[in-house]
Parts: structure tokens; C-alpha cells; sequence
């Protein structure tokens, strides 16, 4: 199962995806995660991306690109993969569809999970002041820069995936469990 996660900050695409790896013995591949790593390394790309990162602004598309074409050819990918939080933008879409025609593969869904604005507002604030340990990028200000940068850059991949009958929609603000029993029936039809 080769899927994409599509969802705004704080839809719940980790949880959901943390499921979906048990039950198709799959990895979880979250840019965010590779660059949050790079960034505790000090790596070249992690002292880069860190002041970018906490604006709540995207790394660059080439960066990106590249970090996700390697890791795809890493042996827990050959069964399938989620790509969580990638691609972002359209220009990263098409160097996905690329980089997959290139290793002679596909995408099987997008799993786009909606979401509420204001809700997602409320609930990060909140995920930050009950761990304790909040994302820099957690906060209030950066956080709506985050969902503008959503609604502005990667809203549009919903379309564009729609086009190519690839996408399916689901309703990230109900209970988890109401969530991960709709994204099992939409997956259920793919494969
Ligand atoms: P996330 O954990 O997916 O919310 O990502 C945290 C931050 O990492 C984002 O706000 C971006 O600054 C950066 N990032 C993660 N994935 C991408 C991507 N596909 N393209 C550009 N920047 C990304």
C-alpha cells in the first residue's frame, strides 16, 4: 500500500498514520519527523531548515525532494510506504510522480483528512500545553502562518489528486476511532 496523508497541522495525520503502519506493516515517512532529526544532528541541512521551521515555512522543495527520493529506496519501503506531511506544494507533487515513475511505481491513494480552522487552532494549542515539551512551531502565531501556508500551497494537491482519481476524503475532526474505522472503509475499496 503506497499512500499519501493530505491534512492541515493538527488533523491528525500521525495518528492515523501510526495505525495504518500496523496494519499494513508499512513505514510512516514524515519529512517533518527527517528534518525535526536533522535539525537535533546540527547537520548542514538541519542548521538550514531550523529557522524556516520555526516561521512555520515550508524548506525548499529541492531539499525536500531529495531526502524523500532516498529514503523511498531504503528496503522497509519495498512493500509500501505513507508519506506523511510530502509532498506539500504542486512542484513537490509532480517531483513525487516523477521520482515514483522513476523507481517504476505508484501511488495507490491520497487519504485527505478535513479539518476545521479554528478547530485545529484549539487543538494544537492545546497538544502544546499538554505535553509540556510544545514544538517551537507550536505556538498560536506561528501556527496560523502554518495553516496559511496549508490553505495557500498544499490545499490545491486535493484537486490535483482528485484529477487523477486518486483521492479520498475523510473527516479528521470526529473521535480517532470514528476516524480510523472511515479511513479503513475508503482504503478498503483501494486494495
Ligand atoms: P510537520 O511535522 O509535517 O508539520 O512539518 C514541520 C515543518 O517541517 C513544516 O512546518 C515545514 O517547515 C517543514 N516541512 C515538513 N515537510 C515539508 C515539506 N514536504 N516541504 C517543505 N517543508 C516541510
Amino acid at each position: 500500500m503506497r499512500l499519501v496523508f493530505l491534512g492541515p497541522p493538527g488533523a491528525g495525520k500521525g495518528t492515523q498514520a501510526e495505525i495504518l503502519v500496523q496494519r499494513y506493516s508499512i513505514p510512516q515517512l514524515s519529512t517533518g519527523d527527517m528534518l525535526r532529526a536533522a535539525v537535533a544532528a546540527k547537520s548542514p541541512l538541519g542548521l538550514k531548515a531550523k529557522q524556516i521551521m520555526d516561521r512555520g515555512d515550508l524548506v525548499s522543495d529541492s531539499v525536500v525532494d531529495a531526502i524523500v527520493s532516498q529514503r523511498l529506496d531504503e528496503a522497509d519501503c519495498a512493500n509500501g510506504f505513507i508519506l506523511d506531511g510530502y509532498p506539500r506544494t504542486l512542484a513537490q507533487a509532480e517531483a513525487l510522480q516523477a521520482m515514483l515513475a522513476e523507481k517504476g511505481i505508484a501511488l495507490d491513494a491520497v487519504l485527505e483528512l478535513q479539518a476545521d480552522r479554528d478547530a485545529l487552532v484549539a487543538r494544537i494549542v492545546n497538544r502544546a500545553a499538554q505535553s509540556g515539551t510544545a514544538r517551537a512551531d507550536d505556538n498560536e502565531e506561528v501556527l496560523r502562518n502554518r495553516l496559511d501556508v496549508y490553505n495557500e500551497l498544499t490545499a490545491p494537491l486535493a484537486a490535483y489528486y482528485r484529477s487523477k482519481g486518486l483521492l479520498r476524503s475523510v473527516d479528521g475532526m470526529a473521535r480517532i476511532d470514528t476516524v480510523s474505522k472511515a479511513v479503513a472503509d475508503v482504503l478498503g475499496a483501494v486494495k
